[in-house]
C-alpha cells in the first residue's frame, strides 16, 4: 500500500483552494460535504466559486502568502497553469500543508478517493491512481448495494447509542445492534417508514431485547438469467432472505447475490415434470416463514407471468405470512432488447399478447385463433417443444404465412441464439436450428402486411 487510507477530522479546519477553475470548483463541492471553512485563493474565481465567496459560504483571496497555508488541513490546487501550481505547492508545502495538485499525481501528497457518501457512513475507494476509471465504477457498484436511505438509520442508531448502553447489557448489546441492523427497525426504516423504525428501535430499548422476527415471504422474479438484469430490490431481498427456493432457470450468477449463510434450497421443477409439486413447495415456504424466517421465493423473469405465483400468495394469506411479489424483467423483454426490436410499433402492432404453448395437462390449449389479427405482437413462452401447434392453430385463425417470427433461446446468457423466419417456417426453423427450451417465440402480424396482402388480393381479382 503506497497510499494509507485515513478519514480527517474537518470540522473547525481550513482547507485552502487555489485556482479559479472548473477543477478547483469541483474540489470546493467536495469540501462543501464537510464541514471545513474554505478559501478560495483566485484573481477571477469562476462563477460557482464566486458565488460560495459572494454568499460568505467561502473566503475569498487574490492571491496567497505563507500565512494563507498555515494550519490548514488540506490544500488543493487547480489555477490551469503548471509553473504557478508548483509555485503554490512549494509555498503551501514549506507552511507544512498536505497538498494535492489536482490531476498531477506526481506533485500529489495526498490523493482524493472516489466516494460514497451516505452520512455518517462513507466508503472511500482507492486504485493509488493506477485506474481511477475502475475507482469510479466500483463506487457505482457500491452505490447501489447501499440503500440511500442508510445513512439516515445510522445516525438514529447513534443517537440511541448512549440508552442502549444503560439499558442493555453489555454481553448482550453486540447481539441487540446485529439484530438492529438485520431486523425489523432496520427494515422499516429502509422502506421509507422512518417514524415506525425509530418507535420499534426505542421500544427494543424499553424492552432490553430486540423484537422477535416476523416471517416473511418474497416471490422475487430474478429476471431472465443475466445478474445485472436484477432490480435493486431483488439483490435487497436476496441479502435479507434466510433461506431461498430457486429453481432451474434461476442463473447461479444471482445466487451469488445472497448472504453466505443463506440457506439455498433447489426445486428444479422441469417444465411439465412434478419433482417437486407446487403444493409441496407451498408447504414449505409457509413453514420456513412460520419460523421467524425471512423466505425468498426466486422466480425466473417476473413472478407474475407463468410463475404460478398466485397458488404461493394463497398458501401465505392462509397461514396469515406476509408476503410480496417483487417484480423481475420477464423473458419477452429481454428477448426484445437482445433483438434490438420493441415488442410494440406505433403503427404497425399496437397489441401485445403473451401466451403459452404449454399448459397444465387437461386444459384446453388457449385460443390463439384470437390472436390472428393484424396489428397484434405475440410471445409465446414454453412454446419451442408445441411449436408446431402454435404455427398450426395462427395460420388457421387466419395469420399469414408470411408473418415475420423471431426465436430467441436462453435470452441474456452465454448460450443466447436466435432465429429469424417466418411463421409459415416457424416449426421447421426451429428443428433446423435445433434451438431448445428456454426461448421465446415472437410472431407479428404487422398492420402493413395485412395491408400488402389485401391490395394484392384486389390486383388479383
Ligand atoms: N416467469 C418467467 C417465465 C416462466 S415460464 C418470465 O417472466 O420470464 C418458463 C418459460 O420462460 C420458458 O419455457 C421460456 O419460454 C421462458 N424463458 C425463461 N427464461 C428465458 C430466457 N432466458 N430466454 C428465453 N426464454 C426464457
Amino acid at each position: 500500500m503506497k497510499n494509507f487510507p485515513m478519514f480527517l477530522r474537518m470540522n473547525g479546519r481550513r482547507v485552502v483552494i487555489c485556482g479559479g477553475t472548473e477543477e478547483a470548483a469541483r474540489k470546493a463541492r467536495l469540501m462543501l460535504k464537510t464541514e471545513a471553512e474554505l478559501v478560495i485563493v483566485a484573481a477571477a474565481p469562476e462563477p460557482e466559486l464566486a458565488a460560495l465567496i459572494g454568499n460568505g459560504r467561502a473566503t475569498g483571496v487574490a492571491s496567497a502568502t505563507p500565512e494563507t497555508f498555515e494550519n490548514c488541513a488540506l490544500v488543493f490546487i487547480a489555477t490551469g497553469d503548471e509553473d504557478e501550481d508548483l509555485r503554490l505547492r512549494a509555498m503551501a508545502r514549506a507552511a507544512g500543508a498536505v497538498v494535492n495538485v489536482v490531476d498531477r499525481p506526481e506533485y500529489c501528497d495526498a490523493f482524493t478517493p472516489s466516494i460514497v457518501d451516505r452520512d455518517p457512513v462513507v466508503v472511500a475507494i482507492g486504485t493509488e491512481g493506477a485506474a481511477p476509471v475502475l475507482g469510479r465504477s466500483i463506487k457505482t457498484q457500491v452505490e447501489v448495494m447501499l440503500s440511500p436511505r442508510l445513512g439516515g438509520f445510522v445516525a438514529l442508531a447513534g443517537r440511541l447509542r448512549d440508552a442502549v448502553a444503560e439499558a442493555i447489557p453489555q454481553a448482550r448489546r453486540r447481539a441487540f445492534w446485529e439484530a438492529a441492523f438485520t431486523g425489523a427497525a432496520f427494515r422499516a426504516h429502509l422502506a421509507g417508514r422512518e417514524r415506525e423504525a425509530a418507535a420499534l428501535l426505542k421500544e427494543a430499548i424499553a424492552t432490553g431485547e430486540a423484537p422477535e422476527p416476523a416471517g416473511h415471504i418474497a416471490l422475487v422474479g430474478a429476471g431472465p438469467g443475466a445478474r445485472d438484469l436484477l432490480t435493486l430490490r431483488a439483490v435487497e431481498r436476496l441479502q435479507q432472505a434466510d433461506v431461498i427456493f430457486y429453481d432451474r432457470l434461476v442463473d447461479p450468477e444471482v445466487l451469488e447475490l445472497a448472504r453466505r449463510d443463506a440457506d439455498r434450497v433447489f426445486v428444479g421443477k422441469e417444465v411439465g415434470a412434478c419433482a417437486w409439486p407446487q403444493d409441496k413447495i407451498d408447504r414449505l415456504i409457509v413453514a420456513e416463514a412460520s419460523k421467524g424466517r425471512r423466505v425468498v421465493r426466486l422466480k425466473s423473469g417476473d413472478p407474475s407471468i407463468f410463475g404460478r405465483a398466485t397458488e404461493e400468495i394463497e398458501a401465505a394469506r392462509a397461514a396469515g405470512i406476509e408476503i410480496e411479489i417483487v417484480p423481475g424483467i420477464t423473458a419477452a423483454s429481454a428477448a426484445a432488447a437482445s433483438l434490438l426490436r420493441p415488442l410494440t410499433e406505433r403503427g404497425e402492432t399496437d397489441t401485445f399478447a403473451v401466451s403459452t404453448g404449454t399448459c397444465r395437462p387437461g386444459d384446453a390449449n388457449p385460443d390463439r385463433a384470437r390472436l390472428a389479427h393484424p396489428g397484434t405482437s405475440m410471445a409465446f413462452y414454453m412454446a419451442v417443444e408445441k411449436a408446431g401447434q402454435v404455427q398450426g392453430d395462427l395460420l388457421a385463425g387466419g395469420a399469414p404465412a408470411a408473418c415475420p417470427v423471431d426465436i430467441v433461446a436462453s435470452a441474456s446468457t452465454v448460450n443466447e441464439r436466435h432465429a429469424s423466419t417466418t411463421l409459415g417456417d416457424l416449426a421447421a426453423c426451429i428443428e433446423r436450428e435445433g434451438l431448445k427450451s428456454p426461448a421465446i417465440l415472437f410472431v407479428r402480424y404487422p398492420k402493413s402486411l395485412a395491408a400488402q396482402i389485401e391490395a394484392a388480393g384486389r390486383s388479383a381479382a
